[in-house]
């Protein structure tokens, strides 16, 4: 093919409208098409990159292969499309106005005042081009975060327009995403927040040529017509997304409403046949009919927002439509967890997962629940600091080091049994400094870890600083917790299990963030099975 096209995803009237999911749903459809597709997200705020956010800001951070700290909306595009995804796919404002002031200080504009139009925009432009560089794509969708009439995203849509100008109609176009509310004392479905938003487009210089429509009920014809004359935009291109029970049910939504003929049609690309996307629809049929249940603890101290665990709760959506089981997770506070009550409260679940996090807050509910899983054999996984958590606990409780702890939790412990690695001691900065992305890790073949990946050598994505000491390795194995996969170059814990325990496997790594729907992550799959008392 010879150009690449371009489509941007915009939103209108509120936020959190599910942009990331139509953007996802909609390359699904294009790709089952036979098109390669990327996706990119463009984020209005200054910092750098996410990896510097609290969770509770925008949720979890989510890590590409190559080690870029990212949306969690780019999360839902591997989790689509089964591809990876890079740090190009994910750029923000911050990021933008770094390297402009950069050049500015090395004098690449030497003699010119720099501008938000056109340096920044032309910046902008050059990112959003980078995605398919070597035209390795045929489309690229690029969805613009936050919702329009934003100050921040203002040179955002800017660079669209003057994309749209530069490429053409046939090679760039705008598909807005909107709110339709249902006035329950009115018994209606409002198309005004609509108008108004395509308005505020419209002002920036931009016709969208698709609108998505959220509503919580299905839309009339008439309701169609009207958006559709008074927004400027073709009928058929006004498509309906009506709330489903999972958000993996919208890319056939999608396929119903047309929307990928409709975007073809007007890139000017040939269309297809309609996609049979087996294997998708073999996946809804399992996670819509379970034949079993089980309930998870999902241990973590940003349990009051799911969207910090997206990529863990996502899992737990694929392993158990792999075992045909539902999973229902019990989101647990490690900061209400006590010596008290955490037998009570633990009780009765049929699997225990210790989460990710940073600092000491919560730390000690993890690590009595680790106690719990490890005594009681229940099914246990720990992930980056839940691996930390097993190990601390392990090294208290059973090699009698009562003060056992993470020097990042508490740097005088006479027993660092986690330590900071020691290529992170001189580091200062916080900002993208972590050991992150894709590292090799070589399994034991006596492991439960083996069992599940059935081969010995894995890539698994970090983002971590601190580590297994190893200075305590032998203890470790002589009382039986064994370390069963190990970084070939660094020699670096990734993996430690109790073989004696009926699931009990601690990793380093974040599994998490490589399930898919058409490849569930297989230790998530193995643990699911384990908590499956048949
Ligand atoms: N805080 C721990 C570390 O930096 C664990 C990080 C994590 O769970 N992602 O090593």
């Amino acid at each position: 093919m010879a150009d690449v096209k371009y489509i941007f995803v915009t939103g209108g009237v509120t936020s959190s409208l599910g942009k990331g999911i139509i953007s996802a749903s909609l390359a699904k459809l294009l790709q089952a098409r036979g098109y390669s597709v990327s996706i990119q997200k463009l984020d209005p705020y200054i910092n750098v990159d996410p990896g510097t956010l609290n969770p509770y800001e925008h949720g979890e951070c989510y890590v590409t292969l190559d080690g870029a700290e990212t949306d969690l909306d780019l999360g839902h595009y591997e989790r689509f499309l089964n591809i990876p995804t890079s740090q190009a796919n994910n750029i923000t404002t911050g990021r933008v106005y770094q390297s402009v002031i950069n050049k500015e200080r090395k004098g690449d504009y030497l003699g010119k005042t720099v501008q938000v139009i056109p340096h920044i925009t032309d910046e902008i432009k050059r990112r959003i081009k980078l995605v398919s560089s070597g035209n390795k794509f045929d489309i690229v969708i690029t969805e613009i975060g936050g919702t329009v009439g934003d100050i921040e995203s203002l040179p955002y849509i800017e660079s669209v327009r003057q994309m749209k100008w530069e490429l053409g109609s046939q090679n760039c176009i705008v598909i807005h995403l909107t709110l339709v509310p249902y006035l329950s004392a009115s018994g209606e479905l409002k198309t005004k927040p609509t108008q108004h938003s395509v308005k505020v487009l419209l002002e920036n210089g931009i016709q969208p040529d698709i609108l998505v429509l959220r509503t919580e009920r299905n839309l009339t014809g008439d309701i169609k017509r009207k958006v559709a004359l008074f927004c400027n935009v073709e009928e058929e291109a006004v498509v309906e997304s009506v709330d489903v029970s999972t958000i993996y049910e919208v890319p056939l939504k999608m396929l119903d409403e047309k929307l990928d003929q409709t975007v073809l049609r007007k890139l000017a690309l040939p269309i297809a046949e309609r996609p049979p996307l087996t294997e998708w629809r073999e996946f809804l049929k399992k996670l819509k009919n379970p034949k079993h249940t089980v309930c998870i603890g999902l241990v973590g101290k940003y349990v009051e927002l799911p969207d910090a665990y997206k990529s863990i709760a996502e899992s737990f959506i694929h392993s158990g439509a792999e075992n045909e089981c539902e999973v229902i997770v019990d989101y647990i506070h490690s900061e209400d967890l006590t010596e008290h009550n955490y037998v009570e409260r633990l009780n009765g679940l049929n699997g225990i997962l210790v989460a990710p996090g940073f600092g000491s807050r919560g730390i000690d509910g993890k690590i009595l629940t680790v106690k719990y899983a490890r005594e009681n054999n229940i099914p246990f996984f720990g992930i980056c600091l839940g691996m930390q958590c097993a190990v601390i606990e392990f090294a208290r409780n059973v090699l009698n080091m009562p003060d056992a702890h993470s020097t990042e939790i508490n740097h005088k412990t006479k027993n660092p049994v986690i330590d900071l690695m020691e290529e992170q001691k001189s580091i200062i900065d916080k900002g993208g400094t972590m050991r992150l992305g894709g590292y090799k890790c070589i399994l034991d073949k006596n492991s439960k870890s083996y069992a599940a990946y059935g081969k010995t050598e894995i890539v698994e994505r970090h983002r971590h600083r601190f580590e297994f000491n190893d200075k305590y390795l032998d203890i470790f194995k002589k009382n039986g917790m064994v370390p069963v996969g190990i970084n070939p170059e660094s020699n670096l814990v990734e993996i430690m299990e109790i073989p004696d325990h009926k699931w009990f496997v601690g990793v380093q790594f974040h599994p998490e963030y490589s399930s898919t729907v058409i490849n569930p992550h297989p230790l998530f799959v193995q643990f699911v099975k384990a908590c499956i008392t048949v």
